[in-house]
């Protein structure tokens, strides 16, 4: 997973070179810790630049014990991303079109996405449903075995304020940090394994929102703009799940990624279309097979 995760950064920094998308990318992110022993103890596993309680306190997050800047990381707007690369898609010729799919089929080598109003044909299909990947894989008599991992994240206005001098994991919470821009500060936490289910928002927000202000300098004086949830797509082993769906010629699966979606979309994207277009896979062959949609008992 990290080896997926660093070479989706490369490819990243690579693109937004590229491209024209304003991303608010920020470069470094701290992992902040109540006990500076664990920052240590990380530090000297994974490398990174200790810092002690008053360098936190400068950055914005007071508290906490010690904390390990890792200068390669990076820190992106999602909301941003999803627009600009929608952008770029339609500028290139793409088309994109929303609406349920129920499920997809195969006759000979031609895959078909099951719609409400009929069946389309298809030269390919890659299920890239999150969390509903399943339902989507059932018509074909596949199980991804992905499930939901519920999460919560607010959005605060921070009206030209510098809140946080850089974007932090508080390991110990397992709450997310980042300032996007001049304007957004997002909080983010909860692992919540509990199916799509919707209620409980509004008390694990106020949960979210109590321990973030006591390590986020600031934060109370701030108006929340926005809140909501999301689902984590995750499986037991916590690895995607990549690849040709066993049984099926031209139908692909990309999901599982989990708490690192968004990291790792560039390369889990490279992989499975260089599957479909039968070039060289950017990754080992042990790495494919680590993430083999295989791995799951299939077919029944
Ligand atoms: C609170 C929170 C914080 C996070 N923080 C980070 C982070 O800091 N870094 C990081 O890398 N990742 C983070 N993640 C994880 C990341 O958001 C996910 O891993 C990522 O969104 C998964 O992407 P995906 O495209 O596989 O699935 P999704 O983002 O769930 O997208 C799936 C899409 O498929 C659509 N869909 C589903 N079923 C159907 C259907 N039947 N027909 C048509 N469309 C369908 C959905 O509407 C959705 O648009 C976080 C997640 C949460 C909840």
């Amino acid at each position: 997973m990290k080896y997926l995760a660093l070479e989706s950064l490369k490819l990243y920094l690579d693109f937004f070179e590229k491209e024209d998308i304003d991303v608010d990318l920020v470069r470094g992110v701290v992992a902040v810790f109540k006990d500076m022993k664990d920052a240590e103890e990380l530090s000297r596993t994974a490398g990174g630049r200790v810092l002690d309680g008053k360098e936190l306190s400068e950055m914005g997050y007071i508290g906490m014990g010690g904390g390990v800047y890792v200068e390669h990381e990076i820190s992106i707007n999602p909301l941003k991303l999803y627009r600009g690369l929608r952008r770029r898609v339609e500028e290139l010729g793409g088309r994109i079109v929303v609406g349920d799919v129920l499920g997809v089929e195969e006759e000979g080598r031609e895959p078909k996405v099951i719609l409400g109003s009929g069946k389309r044909g298809c030269d390919g299909v890659v299920i890239a449903a999150g969390s509903r990947s399943g339902d989507l894989c059932r018509s074909i008599s596949y199980d991804p075995h992905v499930f939901p991992a519920r999460g919560i994240v607010a959005l605060y206005d921070t009206a030209g304020e510098k809140v946080v001098l850089a974007p932090a994991l508080l390991e110990d919470y397992g709450i997310g940090v980042a300032q996007h821009g001049s304007d957004t500060l997002r909080i983010t936490g909860f692992f919540e394994i509990i199916g799509h289910r919707v209620d409980g928002v509004q008390e694990d927000l106020e949960e979210l929102i109590s321990t973030a202000k006591k390590h986020v300098r600031g934060l109370g004086s701030l108006r929340l703009r926005a809140f909501g949830m999301g689902f984590r797509p995750c499986t037991a082993d916590l690895l995607p799940v990549i690849g040709r769906i066993p049984g099926t010629k031209n139908i692909y699966i990309a999901t599982g990624l989990c708490r690192l979606g968004v990291t790792m979309s560039p390369i889990a994207g490279i992989i499975v279309t260089s599957m479909i277009l039968n070039l060289e896979s950017p990754v080992k062959p042990v790495i494919l097979n680590a993430v083999s949609p295989s791995r799951f008992i299939h077919r029944s």
